[in-house]
Order: C-alpha cells, then structure tokens, then sequence
C-alpha cells in the first residue's frame, strides 16, 4: 500500500465521485507520507474510502489533480501511454486530418492529462506543461509523446503564467531532436500558414479557431471585412478565400502582422485586397467610427480578458466596449462574429454582452449562429472548465 496520500474532509469527496479532477487545499483533512510535489498520492473519502489517485501540488490552491478515479490503477509510464493512445484516436476518428494537419493532440484535463497541452504540428509536437503533477511526470510525457507520435521534434512553451501559482519556472525550447526547421508550414482548411512554435502566442498557432475560420469563409463572399487581433492572419485569409471583398486587419503585435503578410503571399492571395494595421483595437475602432466608416463582417477575437472569474467585471467591459463599436462599424445585414476565450466570462455572461451591446449601439441584432471550440478540444462533461471559447455569429439588421 502507498502510504502517500491524502484524506478528505467530511462532504468533500462529493465533486471527487463526479469525477471532477480538481481537489482544492480546503477540501483537504490531512496529508500522509510527506508526498514531495507532483508525486501520486492516493485520495481518500474521511471515511476511508479509496477514491483514485492524484498529484500532489503543495504550493497552488488546486492542491491536486486526480490521474485516475480507479483505485486500482497504477500511474506509470504505461499510463501516460494509454491516454496519449486513446487522445489520438478520439481525432482519428473525428477525421480532424481531412481539414488541418496542425491540431490539439492532448487537451489537458479534457483528455484526462491534467495540466498537459500537446499541439501536433508536422513532424513537430510541441508541449505545455501547466501543473506540478505533469512536471512531475516530464520525462515520461516527452518519451510517450515522441513514441506514440512518432514526431521528430518536441518542442516545449511551458511558458505561461499560470505555471507561477503552481511553483514552477518558465520553460521553453527544443527538447528533442536536431537542426529544427526556422520554417514550420501547416495546412488548413486548404490555406498555408508558417507558424513560429518557438517565438509565437501560445505554442504558435490558434488552432482553437479552425471550424470558425472555416465559417467565415462560408460568410465572406464580396463583403468588406473587418478583422480585429488578427494575430498571423487566420481569419484575414479565410475570410479572402472565402471571396471577401476586402479585408482590414488589426493587430498590435508587429511580428504577428509580418507572419500574416508572409502568409498572405504563402496563398498567393492579392496583397491589394487586404491592408494590415498595426495598432491598439479599442483606439482604432474608434477612429474607424469616427471616421464613419462600415463593414459588412466584422470579426472580434480579442485575447483572453479574464482567465478566472476574478477579473470577470474588468473583462466585461472590455467586452462590451469592442462589441459595440464592431456593432456601430457595421452596415444593416452585416454579420458580427464575435468571440470570448476567457474562462473567467461563461458563455451565458459573454451574450448578455454582447445583447448589451447591440441595445447601447442601437441596433437589433440576431444570433444565427452559436460557436464553440475545435473538435480537437474537447469538453469533458466531468470537468466543464474545458469549456472555454464562446462564439456568437451575429446578424444586424
Ligand atoms: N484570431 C486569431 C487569434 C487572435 S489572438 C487567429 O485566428 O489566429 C489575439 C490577438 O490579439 C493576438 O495576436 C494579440 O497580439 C492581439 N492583441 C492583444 N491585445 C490587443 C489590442 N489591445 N489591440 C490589438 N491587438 C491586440
């Protein structure tokens, strides 16, 4: 018997039963076996009862994050294995390959990975590391992750704050494999993108965004676009494959614009049809208003407000200043598609909004159109925090 673990307080195993993996410090009664950080402990009801198995993070407020519900089970290098397998399969038979060659292998606790995010890219799988318990495991993940995938190179951006209230450093680069290529292409929805693994937002690409972009394609015929944080261009292209009359595409980042250009010109599209603007999107929108100038769709994919509930006031007004110059910009039957990536705004908050919006900018507005996340990042119904990115298509008449 492991004699690491921890007990529960009285009550508290209930969310543990609905297998949420999430066990907070104030749900905890005691810890046994002085477990070292990311090591497995076993998870104990107060009465006694085996509940799973977790990794145990001292320094964050989710003190643990629960491998697996089965008593029995054992957390190994085989285990790892068994769930980078099942994740694969799970987009095999999404047929996710027929749209993109550059998707979301493991979507953290989603895929049953708490804290682990792998991006395949061609030959390339680039990891995020979030939690102490996936820190714990590292050498394994990347030795599993290679194996099953059989990708050359691994590259790591466990760069991200939230590593911070888990006690760990930031951690970026190539971790296998020689001689990286400066240039990584992928292909989706038939359009080229080079994407930056090493130097990019998050691990490169939004590859959250794949089914979206493939919608504004289908509603960009001869319209005049508007797209605002247009990072390296994904919409701005798609929305140009799609037939767009025009394109301005806004974004304050200028290595980000000099990719989209890049490729732009991958596509052979003409450079005259889009003009990119580097720039703060809440000032130019303004200046576009006051210029009285209109579009037919405008895009909205703002960066993420409020990633916990927390700044959820601050965001919401961020939100709603954007939608509601996007719904002034726009010419009757013009469409917004407008999203929110923050955790800390529900998608019930982010249409109440966006219907704010509408009414302070005077116009009457319809959703047709409800969006979501890739299919390569799933939902798990156990943990509904996988929930993240919220889209409304919006029709203006
Ligand atoms: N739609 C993009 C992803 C957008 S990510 C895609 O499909 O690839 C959000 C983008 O907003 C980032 O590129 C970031 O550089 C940019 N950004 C963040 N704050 C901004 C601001 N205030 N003004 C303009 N761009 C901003």
């Amino acid at each position: 018997m492991n004699h690491k673990r921890i007990v529960l307080k009285p009550g508290k195993e209930k969310s543990v039963l609905q297998h949420h993996p999430w066990i907070f410090s104030g749900a905890i009664a005691s810890v046994a076996g002085a477990p070292q950080p990311g090591e497995t402990v076993e998870v104990c009801s107060s009465r006694g009862d085996r509940l799973g198995w977790a990794a145990y993070s001292p320094s964050s407020s989710i003190r643990a994050r629960v491998w697996s519900f089965n008593p029995d089970e054992i957390i190994n290098a085989d285990f790892f294995k068994r769930k980078i397998e099942a994740a694969i399969k799970i987009r095999k038979l999404l047929n996710i390959e027929q749209e993109t060659n550059a998707y979301r292998l493991i979507h953290g606790e989603a895929d049953g990975i708490p804290g682990l995010i792998v991006d395949y890219y061609p030959n390339t799988a680039v990891i995020q590391i979030l939690s102490t318990g996936a820190e714990y495991w590292r050498d394994v993940i990347i030795e599993q992750v290679q194996q099953v995938t059989g990708c050359k190179y691994i590259v790591e951006r466990s760069d991200v704050e939230v590593r911070q209230l888990e006690g760990l450093p930031i951690r970026e680069g190539l971790v296998r494999g020689d001689g990286f290529p400066l240039h990584l292409y992928i292909e989706e929805n038939g359009i080229r993108y080079r994407v930056d693994v090493l130097g990019g937002q998050k691990t490169g690409f939004y590859l959250d965004q794949r089914q979206n972009r493939k919608q504004v394609m289908a509603l960009a015929q001869d319209r005049e676009v508007l797209n605002a944080f247009c990072y390296t261009g994904g919409f701005t292209l798609a929305a140009l494959a799609g037939g767009a009359k025009s394109v301005l595409s806004i974004d304050s980042s200028a290595p980000a614009l000099s990719l989209a250009a890049e490729n732009l010109a991958l596509n052979g599209f003409n450079p005259d049809k889009n003009r990119w603007l580097e720039g703060n999107v809440f000032q130019e929108l303004r200046l576009l208003r006051d210029r009285n100038q209109k579009f037919d769709l405008i895009i909205l994919d703002p960066p993420k407000f409020a990633p916990t509930a927390a700044q959820a006031a601050k965001a919401s007004r961020a939100y709603k200043d954007i939608n509601l110059l996007g719904f002034k910009l726009l010419r009757k039957g013009g469409i917004l598609v407008t999203f929110s990536c923050s955790g800390g705004v529900g998608r019930e908050l982010f249409q109440k909004i966006v219907a704010d919006a509408a009414l302070d900018a005077g116009v009457e507005a319809r959703i047709v159109q409800v969006l979501s996340q890739s299919n390569d990042h799933p939902i798990a119904l156990n943990f509904p925090e996988s929930a993240y990115l919220k889209g409304l298509v919006c029709i203006v008449n």
